[in-house]
């Protein structure tokens, strides 16, 4: 009889570890960045072609490798970074489990060059599947190149499950951007398809590589932190000052020891930090880069290394709650909504505060100066501005003082407005609260189905378009879903790099910042992916959407406002919830007041 335990043959392991190392085109790129990292490079060219399917190529100018070596690596567990145990525990390295290269290679078809700065001419491997085909002598510049060509072409099954180029190569510049933030003094050049997306130069600051990755935009929001525990945690890195959140943890970029991860423990202690700063689902912005120990943080919990386990998790994530809070309390913004493309008048600076500013402050405010006398330049030298105040009319439709009455729904009396975010109403003999703004986002909620169930959501041509500069990732995410846009009433054009132009947003969306509203539905649209076919997942950009069509709570109504939207309610089906599930009115029966005052 044959034996049932058998030793799999070298390839086979190779593949079967690739499954751990080798996920989707963006794994590829970080086990080969990290090792060019670990050679000491200063420079790292990423080049990609169609999402990474077909070419990913790293060139670095790294030490290099030996002959030996280079046909070494390419064999399971050749790493010349541990030879025992307790290296482990000192990993000074990114790479460690000498199993990278190997299972990158069983899938695909590799080509290694590479010249060790102490020789005089380099190596070149040819592997296809991981069997070697070819090697040569030949002349090259010192450092590294590997080609990975036709990723999976020897498993069907996995190549299958590859997303759309423009997703996967998203996946790609999360990973480079990743790096590149925590490695400001080495030069990253991404591109896709011969086209440059991005340059990095090198820089001795932590800010200057942020601004180059996270837009320059941002960096001007961004504060710096530094603090020392005492007990050997330190942390350094950049905070986004709460006027710039994002709908998503996307820009939370955490490190420990150098280490990009996400961890859970670090992520909570983050928003911990920014709670009540921040509206409900507004996540920051935060670059952090947290150090400690060696032998207190375990790394090696997960093959792909984006989770840790502290030997003192506690003491880790209050450290890190205070020292942000700390940082965060020295300085009080205003949200920064200042860009504007609708409001027909000239806006006045906010009022200067008498108390001393900080830096920031001062900064934030010359900002604002900067950005509104641009603005209302603009607006002096626009001809259209008659044009522009009719549309605006149109958009806020009830809430831009129409005169006539209107009819209140039968039994129904209005009584007013309680702390400028809720109507008290009588309805026969109930009494009714209602929530302003659910119930705004609820009529704006049903207008667009019915639009989009009709001829389309109706679409209104910005006066400015607005010029945006997206991070990779929304850049690439919004790429791929130009049609959708297209489809929610939006004229989005890309712009070259990662600025598209926005020239029409639906006529429903009263809210100005034209930005946030594109950057909040590319992130919906992300994470429903292929979905957005299926209705409710329609429902989901609908309701981001209207978040962005109506008017908040705290703000004063007038008689006739307060009449429109209770008119206007009465025309959706009555007692629903808003889009997003909060309830949009309370009603007390006539007994319930009653009972209130021990009556009846
Ligand atoms: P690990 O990084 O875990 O050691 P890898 O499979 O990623 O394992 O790489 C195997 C070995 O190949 C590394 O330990 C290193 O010696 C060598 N190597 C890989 N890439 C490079 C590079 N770009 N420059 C120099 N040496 C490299
Ligand atoms: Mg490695």
């Amino acid at each position: 009889m044959k034996n049932r335990i058998q030793i799999l043959p070298e390839n086979l392991a190779n593949q079967i570890a690739a499954g751990e190392v080798v996920e989707r085109p963006a794994s590829v790129v970080k086990e080969l960045i990290e090792n060019s990292l670990d050679a000491s490079a200063s420079e790292v060219f990423v080049e990609i072609e169609k999402g990474g399917k077909t070419l990913i190529k790293v060139t670095d100018n790294g030490f290099g490798m030996k002959k030996d070596d280079a046909f070494l690596c390419l064999e399971r567990h050749a790493t010349s970074k541990v030879s025992s145990a307790e290296d482990l525990f000192a990993l000074h390295t990114m790479g460690f489990r000498g199993e990278a290269l190997p299972a990158i290679a069983s899938v695909t078809r590799l080509r290694l060059t590479t010249r060790s700065i102490d020789d005089e001419a380099g190596w070149q491997i040819y592997a296809e599947g991981g069997t070697i085909r070819q090697a040569d002598a030949v002349g090259v510049a010192p450092g590294t190149v590997v080609e990975v060509r036709n990723l999976f072409f020897n498993t069907p099954g996995r190549r299958k499950f590859l997303r759309k180029d423009e997703t996967e190569f998203g996946h790609i510049a999360d990973v480079v951007s990743r790096l590149a933030l925590s490695r400001p003094d080495i030069h990253f050049r991404l591109s896709h398809n011969g086209r440059n997306v991005l340059e990095a130069y090198r820089h001795n600051r932590l800010e200057e590589r942020a601004a180059a990755m996270l837009g320059r935009n941002v960096a001007t929001d961004l504060l710096t932190v530094e603090a020392d525990s005492g007990n050997g945690e330190m942390l350094v890195g950049l905070l986004g000052t709460p006027g710039i959140s994002r709908s998503s943890t996307n820009n939370i970029y955490t490190y420990i020891n150098g280490r990009y991860v996400r961890d859970r423990v670090v992520q909570h202690a983050i928003l911990e930090a920014y709670r009540s700063l921040l509206e409900k689902r507004r996540y920051p912005i935060a670059v952090l880069f947290i150090d400690m120990p060696p032998e207190t943080v375990d790394v090696n919990v997960h093959p792909t290394k984006h989770e840790v386990r502290f030997r003192n998790q506690q003491q880790v994530h209050d450290f890190i709650v205070t020292s942000l809070r700390d940082r965060l309390q020295q300085v009080s913004f205003e949200p920064a909504r200042v860009s504007s493309a609708f409001q027909p008048s000239s806006f006045s600076p906010p009022p200067v505060a008498s108390a001393p500013q900080t830096p920031e402050q001062r900064v934030y405010r010359e900002r604002v100066q900067e950005s509104l006398s641009a603005f209302n330049e603009k607006v002096a030298s626009a001809p259209t501005i008659a044009a522009v105040s009719t549309v605006k009319g149109e958009i806020d439709g009830w809430s831009s003082g129409r005169q006539e009455t209107r009819q209140l729904p039968e039994g129904w009396r209005l009584i007013g407005q309680y702390l400028n975010s809720y109507l008290l109403c009588q309805a026969d003999d109930e009494l009714v609260l209602i929530d302003q703004h659910a119930a705004h986002e609820r009529i704006g909620f049903e207008r667009l189905r019915k639009q989009l169930a009709a001829d389309g959501i109706e679409s209104q041509a910005l006066l400015f378009p607005t010029v945006l500069e997206l991070e990779h990732r929304e850049a690439s995410v919004l790429a791929e879903h130009l049609d959708d846009f297209a489809r929610f009433g939006f004229e989005v054009e890309a712009f070259g790099g990662r600025s598209f132009t926005v020239k029409s947003v639906p006529a429903l969306v009263a809210d100005i910042d034209v930005e946030r509203l594109v950057r909040d539905l590319a992130a919906e649209l992300n994470e429903i992916g292929r979905a957005a076919q299926l209705d409710n997942e329609i429902e989901r950009v609908l309701a981001v959407l209207a978040c962005h069509s109506m008017v908040r709570a705290n703000q004063a109504l007038s008689q006739s406002e307060m009449q429109q939207l209770l008119h206007d309610l009465a025309e959706i089906e009555f007692g629903s919830c808003c889009p997003h599930g909060r309830p949009i009115m309370h009603r007390l029966s006539k007994r319930e007041v009653e009972k209130l005052f021990h009556r009846g």
